[in-house]
Order: C-alpha cells, then sequence, then structure tokens
C-alpha cells in the first residue's frame, strides 16, 4: 500500500517534549507523540472506496494486509510519526480547561488527487489527554460514527468523513446509560478523515493560558493551509479568518436544520475550524418535527443541544473562539459585527433553505408567515420531517383539498387530527397553493427542486441501532446495506422503500433509537 505522506502538521508545529505516554496537562505543544494501541485481532468490517480513492488507494489495496495493519492501528506506516492533539473547551456552556485527542490518535497526512487529507484512528487506546477514559471506543459509537459520517457527505453536509471500520478484537467496558450497569462490549475502531481536525478548542487551550506566541502560531497554520485566499497572517487577515470561520459554521448548520439533524453535544472541542461536522456521538435525526427534541440523554434536563437551539448554540461557541482570537486582533469592533452579522445571515440564509424546503424560488415578503405557518401545523401532531417534505413535493397545484391527502401518511398518530387541526392544514393549503400560483415552474420542476433538498432517507436513529444489533451477532450485512442506500440520499430507490418509513413503535423509547448517552 503506496501512500503519498504530506505531514505539516506535526513538523510544523510545536511537538510535546515529554514523550511518554502518561496523562498530564501539556503546555507549549500542539500535539504529543503517542503510538496507537496494538489491536490483538483486528478485521475490517467495511471502508469507503470513495475514500480510499481520494487519498490515492484502489480497491486492492483496500483489500491488503496492510491496510488492516495501519488503519487498525497495528503498524505505524514508514517514515511517520502518530500524535495526539492538544485542546481545551467549554463543555455543556462551562469551561472544562485541557481536553485533547483522549482516544484518538493522528496517524499522518496524505496527499490524494491533489487534496491533503488528516487520518486519524478513533478508538485505539490511551493518550496524554485521556483523563479518565480508557482511548477506546465500542462497535455501536463506531457503527454511528462511520454510517452518519459518509451519510452527510452524500447529504451534502459538510463533514469529517471516514475510510474504515474495524474490529479491533478487544473488549470494552462500557456503562452504556450511565446507571451501574457496566458491561463488556466489542472494540472497534474507526479511521476518520479530513482536511484538519483542528477545532475551536485548540485556539481556547493557548489563549487560556496566555500563550499568545503559540496561539500565532497555530493560526498562521492555519490560515497557511486551510485559508490562504485571506493573505498572509496580519490583523486584518484575523479578522477575515473569523469571518470566514462564522460564515461556514453557519453554513454546517444551516445544513444542518435542513436535513432534521441534530449533533448532541455542541461543545467547542467539537467545533471543526473548517466548519465541518465533526465527532459523531450521541446525535439524531428528527422523526416527529420538535424544535425542543435532543437525543442526548446527557442533556436532558437542560436540552442545551436541542434542534431548534443549534444557531443559537452556534452563535455562542462562535464567541468563545473570538475570545480565543482576541489576544491576536485586540479589537472588539469588528469581531461583535461578525457576531451580528451571523444572526442576520442565519434569519436570511433560514429563510431561502426553507423555502427551498419548500419549493419557492421567487422570494416573497409573506413567505415567512407561511413557513412559520407550516411549521405550526407539524406541530399540532408528530409529524414527521423528512416524510412531510418529501410527500409535500408531490402536492398539484390547483388542488389544495388534496394537500392532507397528500402528506398524510408523514402523521404518527393521524388519529389525533380533529377538525380543529385538519382545518389549520386546510387553510396552510390554501395559503400554500396561492403561493405556489406566483412562482413560474410547473409542478414537475417544482417537485424536482424539492427532492434535491429534501432527502427521502436519512440516518434515523432505528436503522442505525438494526445495523448495530446485527453487527453484534456478526452480521455486517445491514451495515453494508445502510451505507449503499445512505449514498444517494435524495434518489428515489424504489428498492429500498422500506427505508423510507417512520420510525416503527418498537423503537419509540429504545435505548440507541431515542436515548443515546455520551457514553462510546
Ligand atoms: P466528546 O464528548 O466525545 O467529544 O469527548 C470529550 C473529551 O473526552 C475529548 O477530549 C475526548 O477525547 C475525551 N474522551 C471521550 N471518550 C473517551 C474515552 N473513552 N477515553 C478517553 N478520552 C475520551
Ligand atoms: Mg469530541
Amino acid at each position: 500500500m503506496q501512500l503519498h505522506i504530506k505531514d505539516t502538521f506535526n513538523k510544523e508545529l510545536p511537538s510535546d517534549s515529554n514523550t511518554e505516554n502518561s496523562r498530564r496537562q501539556v503546555t507549549e505543544a500542539t500535539h504529543s507523540y503517542v503510538s496507537p494501541r496494538i489491536p490483538s485481532q483486528p478485521k475490517l468490517i467495511h471502508a469507503s472506496k470513495e475514500m480510499a480513492n481520494a487519498i490515492g488507494l484502489d480497491e486492492a489495496a483496500i483489500k491488503s494486509k496492510d491496510f488492516l495493519d495501519v488503519f487498525s492501528g497495528l503498524k505505524i506506516y514508514p517514515k511517520t510519526k502518530p500524535y495526539a492533539m492538544a485542546y481545551a473547551g467549554h463543555q455543556f456552556g462551562n469551561w472544562a480547561g485541557q481536553l485533547g485527542d483522549g482516544r484518538a490518535i493522528n496517524l499522518f497526512e496524505v496527499e490524494g488527487n491533489s487534496k491533503r487529507w488528516a487520518i486519524q484512528l478513533k478508538g485505539s487506546g490511551e493518550t496524554p489527554y485521556s483523563r479518565q477514559g480508557d482511548g477506546l471506543a465500542v462497535l455501536r459509537s463506531s457503527i454511528r460514527e462511520y454510517l452518519c459520517s459518509e451519510a452527510m457527505h452524500h447529504l451534502g453536509v459538510p463533514t469529517t468523513r471516514a475510510l474504515s471500520l474495524m474490529l479491533s478484537g478487544d473488549d470494552v467496558l462500557r456503562d452504556m446509560l450511565y446507571n451501574g450497569n457496566a458491561d463488556y462490549e466489542k472494540g472497534a475502531v474507526v479511521a476518520r478523515v479530513a482536511p484538519t481536525f483542528i477545532r475551536f478548542g485548540n485556539f481556547e487551550l493557548f489563549a487560556a493560558r496566555n500563550d499568545i506566541k503559540n496561539l500565532k502560531k497555530l493560526t498562521d497554520y492555519t490560515l497557511k493551509y486551510f485559508y490562504p485566499e485571506l493573505g498572509k497572517p496580519s490583523k486584518e487577515t484575523y479578522i477575515k479568518f473569523f469571518e470566514a470561520v462564522t460564515q461556514r459554521t453557519l453554513d454546517m448548520i444551516i445544513h444542518w436544520q435542513r436535513v432534521g439533524f441534530v449533533h448532541g453535544v455542541m461543545n467547542t472541542d467539537n467545533m471543526s475550524i473548517l466548519g465541518l461536522t465533526i465527532d459523531y456521538g450521541p446525535y439524531g435525526w428528527l422523526e416527529d418535527f420538535d424544535f425542543g427534541w435532543t437525543p442526548n440523554t446527557t442533556d436532558k434536563q437542560n436540552k442545551r443541544y436541542r434542534f431548534g437551539n443549534q444557531p443559537n448554540i452556534g452563535l455562542w461557541n462562535l464567541l468563545q473562539l473570538a475570545n480565543a482570537l482576541y489576544p491576536l486582533i485586540e479589537e472588539a469592533e469588528p469581531i461583535e459585527a461578525i457576531l451580528n452579522q451571523y444572526q442576520v445571515d442565519f434569519e436570511k440564509q433560514s429563510l431561502q433553505m426553507m423555502r427551498s424546503k419548500l419549493g419557492l424560488q421567487v422570494e416573497l415578503e409573506e413567505d415567512a408567515k407561511l413557513l412559520a405557518n407550516f411549521e405550526d401545523c407539524m406541530l399540532l401532531s408528530e409529524t414527521d420531517m423528512t416524510i412531510v417534505f418529501r410527500l409535500l413535493a408531490n402536492y398539484k397545484k390547483g388542488y389544495p383539498e388534496n394537500g392532507i391527502e397528500i402528506i398524510e401518511n408523514a402523521f404518527y398518530k393521524s388519529e389525533e387530527l380533529n377538525q380543529d387541526k385538519l382545518m389549520q392544514w386546510k387553510v396552510w393549503f390554501k395559503a400554500y397553493d396561492q403561493r405556489l400560483h406566483k412562482e413560474t415552474i410547473t409542478d414537475s420542476e417544482r417537485q424536482k427542486n424539492m427532492n434535491a433538498v429534501n432527502p427521502k432517507y436519512v440516518l434515523r436513529n432505528y436503522m442505525a441501532q438494526l445495523a448495530i444489533d446485527k453487527a453484534d451477532e456478526g452480521d455486517y450485512g445491514l451495515v453494508d446495506e445502510l451505507f449503499q442506500v445512505l449514498k444517494k440520499p435524495y434518489d428515489e430507490q424504489p428498492e429500498y422503500e422500506k427505508w423510507f418509513a417512520k420510525r416503527p413503535e418498537w423503537a419509540r423509547h429504545k435505548v440507541g433509537c431515542s436515548m443515546l448517552s455520551c457514553s462510546s
């Protein structure tokens, strides 16, 4: 297996002088060298051919012993030096101090098709940043990360990617619900990929320690490799950098709202400096449309990271990044202006995104009300978000009386729709119909446009759980099936119609389907 290694992060930035793998505070360094744990019996479960191709590997390479060895952590690729990154963060709104890659180890950066990718193993053992954790990951959470990151990519949502999913052959002890019932589960390792894994928290670490020298080094490195279009380092460039990160973060969150994705743990250590969705933990997909929903049981009390709050949290996290970059900018005004603009842009882009979901091309003042009324209707009775938008694309102009029938299959409890509620829907369909008459496109053009932004297939929590249950028995067929379906989430794919379905009742309160914790 031949890779075109192009390491820069560990070559150009300061490393921890201590090379012992002991848990500690690490200062004046962006990373610590550490070797992945040797898995006792690695086994490849699945690999993304597309991602492999992107780093210059063909199908034969995926099947090679080298691939298994390197991406399970068994062997270190020649002339590379794996490392864990140092970062800090705000967790659930509170400053948490040093965190770092506690269970991720960067292998190397590699060039493929003139793009550079960093590859890291998640779940391959302790690092200096492991704190009280074991550095390992279980099969269930690894399947969730593997499937979801590739699915998000195909949905057009900025995200880190996944290259491979492997069993380590080792058992891992986990108390899945934090209720004192710890049990052994199968250990796994995901090789994940991104241009860089630098997070807001990497900047926060140096800023909190008033280590401005290294804050600048890290920022200049980030500019050089990931924002070269902004120009040479200077105050103005740092301001532009913050602005660009703000725009990318907003763009990512608007995509989340569009597809009904709830990240679940939007701590600042889980915010990519490239605006990529990162760290797939207790994430979930909206089934019935609900602004207040969070999949993360650890956040059940405050619901800080609920669906409807993601845009606000994005802004809050950006404020933390702004504080971290402040020593390089030393001017509050431009930062405030950028943060204010986030709110303005959010309103604008969110409206535009919702227009597209309803198939509206012309921009009219009145649309905000139509969209708000549609959300109100969805809240009348449990309405499946993915299904309702997909079915709405079948609507035929001029027949508002058929509206409810067209979307009927999206309701979880249609018996709840009493006369009043049905009337509200009818009124909405009349307004929608009138609005559609102000468009110039045909029904079928509108349908095509809507189906390009409203996915038919998303990784519903119960789907991932079914794949996990099978995989626990050693059957990876469903992992592959879901991987294949989710490659073309906007296509009809009639052969996979069974996955275009509401969450089954058995999954409503099942662990892993409606409830997930950070324990993974
Ligand atoms: P997360 O909430 O998964 O983003 O993780 C927050 C912090 O905890 C990061 O520093 C992780 O590296 C660390 N962490 C999470 N799980 C483990 C684990 N099993 N072992 C060591 N560190 C962990
Ligand atoms: Mg994390």
